[in-house]
């Protein structure tokens, strides 16, 4: 077994348990062991943390760019050495399959590459002035304090996307890391402590996740919050952030539609979605979930579909044979439980899974929905587990106002050979996200974001810097 830590939080360059000695239990989602403990910050933790942040902006944001972008690649090199033990780790703690932690743990070290760079890329204007002598500039200064929340689906990948791109910009950061999965997010942080960050630049705290959020964002030093997580409490931090006048990114909830027309090469459309959808055993906010197969193609799709969710191996992540992994959490069994119940009993047909495995660990069989009807709970609410929805449609515009019925628009999937449908479904389909005949998604370089209920603001590309910038107006008269 992988050896693991009890967590601590980080603040003002230390390491640190609670004043009070708090903790909270961490379990193995596979073996309901408890593995570890993670220190719950109380007021007096988050007021080290905010003091630390002040003094930190400070510093962080006085340092040069090129000086940031020097300090958050060897940060990114340290991350990519450790892969092999950071995987092991959030193995344990998450439930993932270990090539999958790892993978996530080398691509956040590309992510931080990637806003390292853009560090150096926050260019201003000049503007031509109306008077002689006059010069009219336009800078770009980062905003300040930043407060992030994260969840514990990627709990290196949540954290570093807000990390990096605070840190390129010159804010400092408090990030509330999930007391689910503390340990990953501790040695993603040890990354830039052991590259050199000053202390009070970055800072990692954990507790309460409502009493932290609603006393960080109403605090005048934060100047920036950043949510992960379900829409519900998304809508409520954003309440609260426009109360304080803060700036808000927010990544919520999806449902994402996959649209399969009948001139779609099936078997593709097939492989690649089922590598998608029980990735991270469905805990993904942009995981495929309705399936909308054109007529023509939905009996050859749903076969294959359910046979490639029977052949996964589900078990110990930490098994190299094992496919997917237990659920990070226990709540989601009796959620998905609910869900799958109340389709059947609207009419749906459960082509395949539909049932917790066993009684230790969190362990839930790959699920195949068919024909759950519009009405149905699985159809609205968002899964966030291994279960897929596989209904049958006629057209594409069909198709298109199924995707478009849900509040949601993070992600959308399509697989067609005409490109005048796949044009359609690019431009048609409301979500901030689609991806053709491929999974194309969350590359660090490309836009990664929602709209409507999903959320707002971009955490990928060239975009994702700016919400951590404000643009200020100089004009100067040389005399
Ligand atoms: P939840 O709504 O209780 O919590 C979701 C996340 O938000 C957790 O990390 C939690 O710690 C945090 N959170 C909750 N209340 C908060 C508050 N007041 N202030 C700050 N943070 C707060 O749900 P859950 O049971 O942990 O997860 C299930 C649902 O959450 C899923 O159905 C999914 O919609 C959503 N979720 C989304 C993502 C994502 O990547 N967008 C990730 C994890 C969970």
């Amino acid at each position: 077994m992988a050896d693991y830590p009890n967590t601590r939080l980080f603040i003002d360059g230390a390491w640190c348990d609670a004043a009070d000695g708090r903790t909270i239990d961490v379990l193995d989602p596979a073996t309901d062991e408890v593995i570890g403990t993670v220190a719950h910050a109380g007021r007096v933790d988050l007021d080290a943390a905010l003091a630390a942040a002040d003094k930190g902006f400070r510093a962080w944001s006085a340092t040069s760019a090129f000086e940031r972008y020097r300090l958050m690649r060897k940060a990114a090199d340290l991350l990519r050495a450790r892969a092999e033990t950071i995987a092991a780790m959030l193995t344990r703690e998450q439930g993932k399959p270990v090539a999958e932690a790892k993978g996530e743990t080398l691509a956040g070290a590309d992510i931080i590459d990637w806003f390292a760079e853009e560090a150096r890329r926050t260019y201003g204007q000049i503007i031509p002035a109306r008077v002689a002598g006059v010069t009219q500039m336009a800078v770009k200064l980062p905003v300040g304090p930043v407060a992030a929340f994260t969840p514990w689906n990627f709990p290196i990948n949540q954290v570093v996307r807000k990390l990096s791109a605070a840190l390129a910009a010159g804010c400092s950061i408090i990030v509330k890391a999930p007391e689910e999965t503390p340990a990953a997010p501790a040695e993603l942080i040890r990354c830039f402590v052991d590259a050199g960050i000053p202390a009070g630049v970055v800072n990692l705290v954990y507790g309460d996740p409502a009493e932290i959020s609603s006393y960080l964002i109403a605090h005048p030093v934060i100047r920036k919050i950043s949510f992960t997580g379900s829409t519900p409490v998304g809508k409520q931090l954003a309440a609260l952030a426009g109360t304080h006048m803060k700036r808000a990114t927010m990544e919520l909830g999806g449902h994402a539609p996959v649209i399969v027309l009948d001139d779609a090469d099936v078997g593709q459309a097939v492989k690649v979605m089922a590598m998608s959808k029980f990735r991270n055993a469905g805990q993904v906010c942009v995981s495929p979930t309705r399936f909308l197969v054109q007529d023509g193609v939905h009996d050859a799709f749903l076969a294959g579909f359910t046979a490639a969710a029977k052949a996964l191996r589900v078990g110990n992540g930490l098994d190299p044979q094992t496919q997917m992994g237990p659920l990070a959490n226990n709540r989601r069994i009796p959620a998905l439980e609910a869900l799958i119940s109340d389709a059947a009993g609207r009419g749906a047909e459960i082509a395949t899974g539909g049932r917790r495995i066993g009684n230790t660990g969190n362990f839930f069989e790959p699920t195949v929905i068919a024909g759950a009807p519009t009405d149905s709970r699985i159809m609205n609410e968002e899964p966030f587990g291994p279960v897929a929805i596989v209904n049958r449609i006629g057209s594409l515009d069909e198709a298109i106002a199924e995707a478009n019925r849900l509040p949601f628009g993070l992600a959308s999937y399509a697989f067609t050979r005409s490109a005048d449908a796949a044009h359609a479904i690019g431009l048609r389909v409301e979500a901030g996200m689609t991806t053709i005949n491929h999974n194309g998604l969350a590359l660090p370089e490309v836009p990664f974001g929602g709209v409507r209920d999903s959320g707002y603001g971009t955490e990928g590309g060239s975009d994702a810097i700016e919400p951590y910038l404000v643009t200020k107006f100089v004009t100067h008269l040389a005399n």
